[in-house]
């Protein structure tokens, strides 16, 4: 799914979201199988395959588009793992200069159920030049006067806050203030959940950085992304 620069619409990157196209069932979300992956111990390897195939086609995108973002979900699980950063490191040992075209996004909630590994590991990703973004902001408790001592650069604010924007007025009054102090403390934002041209101009209007969300774009497969790119890249 683009992210697009909130003034001009064009396509700053991508989000990567993972579907299991199934014989039977056809195509599973991730909210069905991403808990089980977790519970189950299969995330490690999921993630590990959606990374592999991010940086395949994030090389033929960067083709196009040198500056472009690929972002990427993180597992909490993959956090705690000590594994995943030297996992990340041999997959990218080949392409190193790729990472400062990649985002890592981590939720809010798990930033906060922290564990000494979680953040030695966040920051060994930020030195190996991945850039890191703040998931889901405002579903969780944390300020971002703690979020600052992350190695984060972007916060992602929820598509709850977002969904019905240009109608809660007090939803316009968090997102502006949350925009105005993630900008004060050096942080890029990025709405989620972007389903109107109404919501996208209080967006812009906000300072605003990035915008997500069906009314821009759709979820799409990666050859239909390829050609959106050409025209809107
Ligand atoms: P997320 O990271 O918060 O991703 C954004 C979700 O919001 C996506 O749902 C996207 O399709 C949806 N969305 C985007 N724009 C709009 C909009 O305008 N309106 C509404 N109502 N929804 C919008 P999706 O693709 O079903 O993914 C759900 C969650 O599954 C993601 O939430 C993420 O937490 C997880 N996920 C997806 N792919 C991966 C992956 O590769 N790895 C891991 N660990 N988690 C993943
Ligand atoms: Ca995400
Ligand atoms: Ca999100």
């Amino acid at each position: 799914q683009p992210l697009i620069d909130t003034e001009n619409g064009r396509y700053l990157g991508a989000e990567v979201l993972v579907r299991w196209p199934h014989k039977e069932h056809g195509l599973i979300m991730p909210d069905q199988f991403i808990n089980i992956a977790e519970q189950t111990g299969v995330i490690q390897s999921l993630s590990l395959w959606v990374i592999k195939n991010a940086i395949q086609t994030l090389k033929r995108w960067i083709t196009v588009k040198p500056d472009f973002l690929l972002s990427i979900n993180i597992s909490a699980s993959n956090l705690q793992d000590e594994n995943f950063l030297r996992a990340m490191n041999f997959l990218f040992y080949e392409n190193k200069d790729l990472a400062k075209n990649v985002i890592l996004e981590i939720t809010e909630t798990q930033v906060m159920s922290d564990t000494q590994s979680a953040l030695k590991n966040l920051w060994g990703l930020s030195e190996l030049g991945f850039h890191i973004a703040i998931d889901d902001f405002g579903t969780g408790y944390s300020n971002l006067a703690y979020l600052k001592k992350l190695p984060a650069s972007e916060l992602k604010i929820d598509k709850s806050f977002i969904l019905n924007l240009e109608s809660d007025k007090q939803n316009q009054v968090l997102v502006h203030t949350a925009i105005e102090m993630a900008h004060n403390l050096g942080l890029k934002v990025v709405a989620e959940g972007v389903e109107s041209e109404k919501s996208r101009i209080i967006l812009e209007e906000m300072g605003c950085d990035m915008c997500q969300g069906f009314h821009i774009c759709r979820p799409v497969s990666v050859d239909q992304f390829e050609e959106l790119l050409k025209t809107h890249g």
